[in-house]
């Protein structure tokens, strides 16, 4: 099907992304992360500056490490990006001073106050944030305006209406942007209605655990706990917390995990 002019790439996989497991934000942010993680093993292993700049982070977070840990053809790039770390953090603990002044009472032995003054303390926390946090912090700003922009638009509307819909610090982000009540329908309308099958959904599933009932087989409301708690912290189908939102299989993620 062509697709319409004065529409780009991000417009479609936005539109795609409706129809997909979980929070669409979370999975183009997720996704766009991915790809950095990918450019930065390449680039890690031919240029030294890139290494460097990693070495001023220490890396990456832990959500992004984990990322990181799943890629295929990661040794290499990975053993070079963290002997530069390494060695960084080892120097930092060569002649580290604890530059006490005075004698340390005998209460301060006991209930040490936080020394994040001293230099070695100092040298050994990043002093840039996790790239890929940058990463995807850009790319969630972008996707949310993107999504509020066009939600005026009966394609996107109508695809985000049938969606699962929006995690909810994506939703309060979208809502902070609307630029007047006709889009904050648009948006609210079909993730009121998403909340309020999901509290059915959960009313049959905590029913249905009763032991009166044990004998009842599981509807839609099975993934119902797994759903509530995409709604909540996005991730659905990422790996964060539920493969899927329980009711789609084919995440559209290369390394998803179970
Ligand atoms: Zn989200
Ligand atoms: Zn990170």
């Amino acid at each position: 099907m062509p697709r319409e002019l004065g529409k780009h790439t991000p417009y479609f996989e936005l539109v795609d992304a409706q129809s997909m497991p979980g929070c669409p934000v979370c999975r183009l942010a997720y996704k766009q992360t991915d790809r950095y993680l990918d450019s930065i093993l390449y680039e890690a292993v031919l240029d030294p500056d890139v290494r460097t700049k990693l070495k001023n982070s220490l890396g990456f977070c832990r959500e992004h490490t984990e990322m990181l840990h799943g890629k295929p053809g990661r040794a290499l790039g990975t053993a070079l990006i963290y002997r530069d770390i390494i060695r960084s953090v080892a120097e930092a603990l060569v002649g580290a001073r604890h530059r006490s002044s005075g004698a340390p009472s005998l209460l301060s032995r006991w209930l040490p106050g936080s020394r994040e003054d001293l230099p070695v303390v100092q040298k050994l926390r990043a002093s840039e944030p996790c790239p890929a946090c940058k990463v995807a912090e850009k790319a969630e700003a972008r996707v949310v305006q993107l999504l509020v922009v066009h939600l005026g638009e009966d394609k996107l509307y109508e695809a985000y209406a049938q969606g699962e819909g929006l995690c909810l610090e994506h939703l309060v982000r979208a809502i902070a942007l609307t630029p007047d009540q006709e889009t904050l329908d648009r948006l609210l309308q079909p993730q009121s209605k998403r909340y309020l099958r999901m509290l059915t959904d959960l009313d049959e599933f905590i029913r249905k655990r009763d032991h009166r009932f044990r004998g009842e087989k599981y509807g839609e409301e099975g993934d119902v706990w797994l759903r509530a708690m995409n709604a909540i912290v996005g991730g659905a189908g990422m790996g964060l917390s539920a493969e899927s939102g329980g009711r789609h299989q084919d995440t559209g993620l290369r390394d998803k995990k179970r």
